[in-house]
């Protein structure tokens, strides 16, 4: 590392050099206007999305309840879209020609969410139930860590328990992501981060109302750990002084809604008054259609928690990395949840939305990058008609004009190898696309999920 960094440096001069030549004879303008690349100024802010389990066919679901018909979501507007491939360590790899000759291709040997956000978090693949360890379960280290090291600001943003395997993978080491309580104190007690948010509340249910007596605390690190970080005194030293920095903690709808605005305190925590996720797990009949049961009230939206956050992480001069995840999409297609899935879908692209607001308000896409993209397919959603002895195969989804549930279906309950969408905008953006590594018939060119950790790394220096 040490090396290499020096080559850079080195390279760096070479390149100062060559500019002062260039600019004596009046020819700086390519120089000046290089786009951002790995080795150039470090990228201020960088914005991850991760929709958990969300495909192809989902977004395609989405565009088509909200605008009718296909390709017309905030993100299909973005300059880069690639595919991303995500077996982990153990998968089988992504064959493209197999993945579409054969129906069942697809169904063997897909990742989890742990490896999978391991992969995007640290740049490496690991086993399915790894948190940001690799395979002989030695940690790695996560992007997060590595911005806390730099002296930016991070956080994690999730709908599910903040504990849970994509939030957690950015922030913990666990050979088992089932470690719920264990995951939740070394984020809460031993990460430098400073925004946490996500569900998990032991004293409400999964309606938003609240108990009588607690639920299980493991999700939020055990009693213990949630009687000290309600009581503003959990949280060891985010910033290097030697001195603890608690966390402000907040659970509230109002609460996450005022964190959007004016001054904030220097950390904080939200843990929404819900049990595991903000709106899947509501009770009412989880087959209708889209928005037909109410939602439940007192709860943010992940746009109301991404306003909140961000206002919070640009307090850091030096710029910040968060990580923020639509973690429920995954449970609708292992559901098989259609209308479930439209509104998660739509609740995630809300958020784009308010991340993409903040950008053009408060920063520019000079200085910060976003990348959306996906941790895997879950569910192997497909036009409805679709199956082995189709023909084609894969049938198209099918719009039924705005407002009104598409034509789609399920093919598996589970997690399947299919590649995922990925969208990026903004500084460095581009990088993207030269980390290719092979080209799908349908899908088009894609990359393999360990390089949005690799590049995190290099545009972080
Ligand atoms: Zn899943």
């Amino acid at each position: 590392m040490r090396t290499q960094r020096l080559i850079r440096v080195n390279v760096r001069c070479l390149l100062l050099a060559m500019g002062v030549l260039v600019a004596v004879a009046g020819l700086d303008t390519r120089l000046a206007s290089a786009p951002a690349e790995p080795g150039g100024k470090p990228v201020k802010n960088i914005i991850l999305m991760i929709g958990d389990g969300c495909g192809f066919p989902h977004l395609e679901a989405v565009s088509l309840y909200l605008h009718g018909e296909k390709g017309r979501l905030n993100v299909d507007q973005f300059p880069v879209k690639l595919g991303v491939r995500t077996y982990s360590f153990t998968g089988q790899g992504y064959d493209p020609a197999q993945a579409w000759a054969n129906f069942e291709y697809v169904k063997k040997g897909a990742t989890d969410s742990a490896a999978a956000a391991t992969a995007l978090a640290t740049g490496i693949k690991t086993r399915n139930g790894y948190i940001a360890m690799d395979p002989d379960k030695v940690p790695v280290k996560t992007v997060l860590e590595r911005a806390e090291e730099l002296g930016r600001s991070t956080g994690v943003v999730t709908t599910v328990q903040f504990s849970h395997a994509t939030p957690a993978a950015f922030l913990a080491h666990n050979p088992s992501r089932n470690e719920y309580e264990a995951i939740a104190q070394e984020m809460l007690l031993r990460s430098k981060a400073d925004v946490i948010m996500g569900c998990g509340h032991p004293w409400y249910r999964s309606d938003g109302q609240r108990r009588e007596a607690p639920g299980d605390y493991k999700y939020v690190g055990g009693e213990a750990t949630w009687a000290a970080l309600t009581a503003g005194k959990a949280g060891g030293d985010a910033d290097g002084d030697g001195v603890d920095d608690p966390w402000t903690f907040i659970e509230t709808r109002d609460a996450f809604r005022a964190l959007a605005t004016g001054d904030t305190p220097k950390r904080v925590c939200g843990v929404a008054q819900v049990s595991s996720t903000l709106q899947l797990g509501r009770p009412g009949d989880r087959k209708a259609a889209p928005f037909e049961v109410p939602l439940t009230e007192g709860v943010p939206t992940l746009a109301d928690m991404v306003r909140g956050a961000l206002n919070v992480l640009d307090n850091d001069p030096d710029g910040f990395v968060v990580m923020i995840e639509g973690g429920s999409i995954d449970g609708a297609g292992h559901g098989n949840l259609s209308g479930r899935l439209i509104e998660e879908g739509v609740d995630f692209l809300r958020a784009v939305d308010a991340v993409v607001e903040w950008v053009n308000r408060h920063s520019n896409w000079d200085e910060t990058v976003l990348i959306i993209t996906a941790d895997h397919e879950t569910g192997y959603l497909s036009g409805p008609g679709s199956g082995p002895e189709s023909q084609p195969m894969w049938k198209p989804l099918v719009g039924n004009g705005v407002n009104k549930l598409p034509g789609m279906e399920w093919y598996s309950t589970s997690h399947t190898n299919s590649l995922v969408p990925l969208y990026a905008r903004g500084r460095a953006a581009e990088a993207l696309t030269k980390r290719v590594v092979g080209k799908d018939p349908v899908r088009g060119d894609y990359i393999d999920n360990t390089e949005v950790g690799k590049l995190i790394f290099e545009l972080l220096q």
